[in-house]
């Protein structure tokens, strides 16, 4: 976790919740293992402010869960109402009043092997974060001047190691590539995928605008299916009459974009300044980027009226 996320005092383990540093597993554990959600909880009416919480998008995070499990043989010992019962249980023991990251991880206790687990040989732990939003309206760390580069790492390929299924094992993969942007003075990285395609960045989907028009590879470019980008290519065509295209994006269409952004729960809207020292654009950031980033901050707060079907209070 970045310097900007603090580790909450009470996380939920195993059926309870429980203080973070009691939260303690034995050292003969596996740890090959492991699948994760990276989910928000927003304050209501103002992101910027302290309130009331809003969880975004739970369904969807929760079921992706399922279907990581479901990829790697793993048994969830609870109920998806269960983890948002024990998520809202954590959000309150931490009497958190601004906005949370929560992530639920699932990982072997040991014992049996891979093929013959059990649901309760998992351990389930629900640990949450406090952090610094980019978003909301005059925050001025989505202005911050970022530079990324295109890893000489491709993205896993699905016939490899799946990144539709949130792993931790994937991240191997993204710290070579982070590792390499910052030995070479970057703040970031861009993959391509195996074809030589735009993928994704490091934790965050992408999308460049060109000619008015928002455009995103698809998940057949080695994309983890996130939340975020799927709530985009719904607002940004309804909501704000901007057309969203999801296609291939080649390495050159990216250098000559008007805008280029990523998105994800974790880093939010990340505009980007420029890839391989190739600027991006006129602006910073560029209009269209900051309509969106806006607009979603507004959803994330609970004041889209036909957006709030994604918020589930704390
Ligand atoms: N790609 C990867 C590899 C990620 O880890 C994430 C963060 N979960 C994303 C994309 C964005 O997904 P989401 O919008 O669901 O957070």
């Amino acid at each position: 976790m970045s310097a900007a996320f603090q580790g909450a005092e009470y996380c939920w383990m195993n059926g309870e919740v429980i203080e973070t540093e009691k939260a303690l597993v034995s050292a003969m554990e596996p740890i090959f293992l492991g699948i994760f959600e990276g989910i928000k909880a927003y304050v209501e009416g103002d992101i910027l402010k302290e309130g009331p919480l809003n969880i975004f998008q739970w369904k969807p995070h929760i079921d992706r869960l399922w279907h990581s499990a479901n990829v790697h043989g793993i048994r969830i010992p609870y109920s998806k109402d269960e983890l948002l019962e024990a998520t809202k249980a954590t959000i309150k023991e931490n009497g958190f009043k601004s906005n949370v990251y929560i992530q639920p991880r699932i990982w072997p206790k040991g014992g049996s092997g891979p093929s013959r687990y059990q649901p309760e040989d998992f351990h389930v732990v629900i640990p949450t974060w406090t952090f610094d939003t980019l978003l909301g309206k005059g925050n001025p760390r989505l202005s911050t001047e970022r530079r990324f580069m295109v890893s000489s790492w491709r993205r896993i390929a699905s016939d490899a190691l799946p990144p539709q299924a949130k792993c931790w094992a994937n991240y191997a993969n993204s710290g070579l590539a982070t590792r390499e942007a910052y030995r070479l003075g970057y703040d970031g990285a861009i993959f391509l995928d195996f074809r030589g395609f735009v993928s994704e960045g490091v934790g965050a989907c992408l999308a460049v605008v060109r000619d008015g028009k928002v455009i995103t590879p698809p998940v057949t470019a080695s994309i983890l299916e996130s939340v975020t980008r799927n709530s985009f290519l719904e607002f940004i065509p309804d909501d704000l009459g901007i057309p969203v295209e999801v296609k291939d994006i080649t390495r050159v269409e990216l250098y000559s974009s008007d805008e280029a952004f990523l998105h994800g729960t974790g880093g939010e809207v990340t505009p980007i300044t420029s890839v391989d020292d190739i600027r991006i654009g006129d602006d910073y950031p560029g209009p269209v980027t900051r309509e969106i980033a806006e607009y979603y901050s507004e959803i994330l707060a609970g004041n889209v009226e036909k957006r709030k079907t994604w918020l589930t209070p704390v």
